[in-house]
C-alpha cells in the first residue's frame, strides 16, 4: 500500500521471519535447527563460575580472550577474527563493509532469507541467481560482473553443499570482488573454505556458535578473513558499538572452543541421526536432498506439504515450512536426538499411510 503523510518515511522492509519458539516443553522442536544436544558442560561449569563483579567493567572491545581462542583453533592470526552477537550481527557488518558497490550483489533465489532484509534496510542492489532444478549452486551463473557474492555452503534451506572445488572456481572467476561465505553449517559436513583465506585476499567466511556449538541462545558468530577486510568490519561495528559480545558470552564461547572432544561427539552423533533419518524418510517415499547440515530438506511426490506441516503441528512436533516460490512444497526437517527422530518418523508414518 502506497504510504501517506509522515509515514511515506518511514523504513520499508519485509522482516524476516524465524521458525516459531513454542512455549509447551512436551513439544518436540525441529523448526529452526537448533542443535539436539546441549553446550558443552564446561559451558556450564564456565558460567557458573563466572566472576559477577567483573561484569561492573565493560567487555573487551574486540571480544577477547574469545577472539584468540578462535585465531588458534583456526590456525590464523588474531587480526583475522571478528567477533559478534550471533552470525546474523556479523553478517550486518559484512554487508555494510563490504556491499558499497553500484553493481548488484549475487545470491542464490532459495537460501537464507536473512539477506534479503539486509538489502532492503541498507538499500543494497541485489540479484538472484535461480538454483539448479535439483537445488544446486550453478557456479557458471556467478561468473558475471557484480558487486559481490553471498551464499551458505551448505545452503539453506536446502542442506546441499557446494564442492570445495567448485568454490574455487567461483573466486577464481571474481578476484575483484568480495566474496561472503556464510559457512554456518559447515561442522556437520561439506568442506570448510578456511585454509583458502591465505589464497584469496578477497574471501570472507561466517560462522555461528549457534548450531554446530549448541548456544543459539548465547548470540555468538565470527568472521574470518584477511587482516584488511576484517578491520573494515571491526570498523563498521565500532561506528555503532563499539563493545558487542557480552562478557559472559565470551566466557561460554571460549569453553565451548575448548572441549574439541565433546564438540566433535555431538558431531558424529547428530550426523548418524540425520543419515538414518534420510533413510527412513526415503523409506516412506520422500525425496531428500543429500544433506550436509543438521537438517533435511524433503519433498513427497503424493502429499503437501503444507498439510504434513500442520499434521506434524497438531501432534506437537514443529518443522519449517516455507510459503515461497519453488519451495512450497517441501519441509525443511531439523535433525533432533534419536527418540525425537523416532516420534517424528513415527508421525509421518501414520500420516503417509
Ligand atoms: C542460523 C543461520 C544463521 C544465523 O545464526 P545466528 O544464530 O545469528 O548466529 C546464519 N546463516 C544461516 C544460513 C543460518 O541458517
Amino acid at each position: 500500500m502506497e504510504k501517506t503523510g509522515f509515514r511515506r518515511n518511514l523504513i520499508n522492509i519485509t522482516p524476516y521471519v524465524a521458525g516459531e519458539q513454542p512455549k509447551n516443553d512436551r513439544i518436540i522442536k525441529l523448526n529452526a535447527n537448533e542443535n539436539a544436544y546441549p553446550p558443552s558442560p564446561m559451558v556450564q561449569k564456565a558460567i557458573n563460575g563466572f566472576d559477577v563483579s567483573s561484569l561492573r567493567r565493560y567487555p573487551d572491545f574486540s571480544g577477547e580472550p574469545l577472539r584468540s581462542r578462535l585465531a588458534e583453533y583456526y590456525g590464523l592470526k588474531t587480526s583475522q577474527i571478528f567477533v559478534g552477537n550471533g552470525s546474523d550481527d556479523v553478517l550486518a557488518a559484512a554487508f555494510r563493509a563490504f556491499f558499497n558497490g553500484s553493481e548488484p550483489i549475487l545470491y542464490p533465489d532459495v537460501t537464507y532469507s536473512f539477506y534479503p532484509v539486509w538489502c532492503e534496510i541498507l538499500k543494497i542492489p541485489f540479484k538472484t541467481i535461480p538454483l539448479r532444478e535439483d537445488f544446486t549452486i550453478n557456479v557458471d551463473d556467478y561468473c558475471v560482473p557484480n558487486g559481490g557474492i553471498i551464499f551458505p555452503n551448505p545452503n539453506a534451506p536446502t542442506s546441499i553443499a557446494l564442492s570445495k572445488g567448485e568454490i574455487i572456481r567461483l573466486l577464481d572467476a571474481n578476484r575483484d570482488v568480495i566474496v561472503v561465505l556464510d559457512e554456518t553449517y559447515i561442522d556437520f559436513g561439506g568442506e570448510s573454505c578456511v585454509d583458502l583465506l591465505g589464497s584469496y585476499d578477497n574471501l570472507v567466511i561466517t560462522r555461528t556458535f549457534s548450531k554446530s556449538r549448541s548456544l543459539a541462545g548465547m548470540r555468538l558468530g565470527f568472521a574470518m578473513g584477511s587482516e584488511e577486510l576484517i578491520s573494515y568490519m571491526n570498523a563498521v561495528k565500532d561506528s555503532y558499538n563499539s563493545y558487542p559480545v557480552d562478557a559472559v558470552a565470551i566466557a561460554a564461547g571460549c569453553a565451548a572452543v575448548e572441549d574439541d572432544e565433546y564438540f566433535k561427539g555431538t558431531l558424529k552423533k547428530l550426523i548418524a541421526t540425520r543419515e538414518r533419518l534420510a533413510g527412513e524418510f526415503t523409506e516412506l517415499g520422500f525425496k531428500v536432498a543429500a544433506s550436509a547440515a543438521n537438517f533435511l530438506f524433503v519433498t513427497h511426490p503424493r502429499y503437501k506439504a503444507k498439510d504434513i506441516f500442520t499434521y506434524l503441528r497438531d501432534k506437537g512436533i514443529f518443522i519449517r515450512y516455507f510459503d515461497s516460490p519453488r519451495i512450497d512444497n517441501y519441509l525443511r526437517i531439523t535433525v533432533g536426538t534419536d527418540e525425537e527422530s523416532d516420534r517424528l518418523t513415527e508421525a509421518v508414518r501414520e500420516f503417509v499411510r
